[in-house]
């Protein structure tokens, strides 16, 4: 399954823009060479969905608008509504399939209702559903065990959340009981969750309410497409130090990163970056927590975690999403030593570490490394991008392609120069490639309002 993001849009709408944006499109489509229309079609798939009986989609919004919260918000003009998955497709509750590009928000790594891990949630769901780390279970120790090993030196003690927030949440808190410093060092565009902590260490205006958020500094972006300094790692790694210098007593908690941003908008860290970093924040004392929410279990291709990349071993990762390819997980992986800070007080997590979920998430890794799913990312993955950078050469609104593996990324901008955010043509892109080619659809996501 590959994350797919195109192009930057804002909350705001600003409907003449589309309106105008729209007949430009309408008009500029003749002049499209036929044979970029011509997309191919769906390969054949031996999986038909059963009948859909339920509710239309119609519905399902109305009860939505009545019940659930008026925060939530749906992709595309006409919402889909999803009744069935298989693999990496997603059907609708006509029985349309679609590809699904985006995986659940980068979290369906095996494919949808992969048979292996259905079978091993199934078979532990009839036997034992919750018990709590109160009582021994295999499940739990078998995934730790497995787990561990997947992670380079010291790293070999983990802890069981239920989601990537939480799992953000206890590494900060962690890395301030390890080195009894309070401040944190994160990124701008960064995003690390929406708990009180995590929305702190957050860094784009849309996912952050106006609350106390104290204890986190945010250093410049090292972002090789609109960051000051290009590719030079090293030169934005100086903020970094200059923080620690001026905003700090001098001594800091740690310093938390993706290793690519995903909602950033698909955002590789300028090479040469975590290393400098790294060292400027060893210095401070603190820890580096490497948030592989996203990037982790070989969605890169390259590597089966993100911050290999950047040939660094943290202190502390955490990881969620892929790790349960769907079912609610998340894992903290630190050091035996900086584990140790846990057994001041008690630090208890009703479902963390349930039978289900680390049976599942133990079905993940096997799956994973069966069908060697992280030389499926780097070859695929090296594909589309091929393909995609061959499209920015023909297309003057593809300002950036980026990422690897299957976590890739497409910019668009109205003007390559200023790099002016294509906002409403990406709206509308979204729209033609889920519904416009019967014989293709696709389901895409723009960054900065995925999640
Ligand atoms: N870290 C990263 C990098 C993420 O992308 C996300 C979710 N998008 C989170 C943390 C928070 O994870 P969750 O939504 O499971 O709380």
């Amino acid at each position: 399954m590959q994350r797919f993001v195109v192009g930057r849009v804002s909350q705001e709408k600003h409907f003449l823009q589309w309106r105008r944006s729209l007949s430009q499109l309408v008009q500029n489509k003749a002049s499209l060479q036929e044979n970029d229309l011509l997309l191919p079609k769906m390969p054949p798939f031996d999986y038909s969905p059963p009948p859909y009986n339920g509710p239309s989609a119609a519905d399902i919004l109305q009860k939505r608008k009545q019940y659930l919260s008026p925060s939530l918000f749906c992709f595309y003009n006409q919402p889909v509504n999803i009744v069935d998955g298989k693999m990496q497709y997603l059907f609708d509750e006509k029985g349309r399939r679609y590809l699904d590009a985006f995986g659940g928000i980068a979290t369906v790594n095996c494919g949808h209702c992969h048979p292996d891990v259905v079978e091993v949630i199934v078979k532990q769901i009839n036997r034992l559903q919750h018990s709590t780390v109160l009582y021994l279970n295999h499940a739990i120790a078998d995934f730790a065990e497995a787990l561990a090993s997947k992670m380079p030196g010291d790293l070999k003690v983990v802890f069981f959340t239920n989601s990537g927030t939480e799992a953000n949440e206890l590494a900060m808190m962690m890395a301030r009981l390890y080195t009894g410093c309070n401040d944190i060092i994160s990124l701008r565009n960064a995003y690390h969750g929406n708990a009180a902590g995590t929305m702190g260490a957050t860094a784009q205006r849309v996912w952050k309410f106006n609350v106390v958020q104290t204890g986190v500094h945010h250093a410049i972006n090292p972002d090789p497409y609109r960051g000051m300094f290009g590719s030079d790692g090293e030169k934005y790694a100086r903020d970094v130090q200059d923080l620690i210098d001026f905003g700090t007593s001098g001594h800091v908690a740690g310093f938390i990163s993706e290793a690519i941003q995903g909602v950033g908008g698909i955002v590789e860290l300028a090479p040469g970056y975590l290393p400098a970093v790294y060292s400027s924040i060893k210095k401070a004392g603190g820890l580096f927590i490497a948030d592989e929410v996203q990037c982790g279990f070989a969605r890169t291709g390259s590597h089966f975690w993100g911050f290999e990349s950047q040939g660094v071993v943290p202190d502390i990762v955490t990881m969620a999403k892929g790790i349960g390819n769907g079912i609610p997980l998340g894992a903290v992986v630190t050091t035996p030593e900086i584990a140790e800070v846990l057994t001041r007080r008690n630090y208890f997590n009703t479902f963390g570490g349930n039978p289900v979920c680390t049976s599942a998430g133990h079905a993940v890794l096997k799956v994973i490394e069966k069908e060697k799913l992280q030389e499926n990312a780097n070859v695929v993955g090296s594909y589309l991008k091929e393909r995609l950078l061959s499209l920015k050469d023909k297309y003057e609104i593809i300002g950036d392609v980026r990422g690897r593996g299957l976590m890739l990324g497409v910019e668009f901008v109205t003007d390559r120069k200023l790099k002016t955010p294509a906002n409403v043509e990406i709206l509308h892109v979204m729209d033609q490639m889920k519904g416009l080619y019967s014989a293709f659809s696709m389901l895409l996501v723009p960054a900065l309002i995925c999640f």
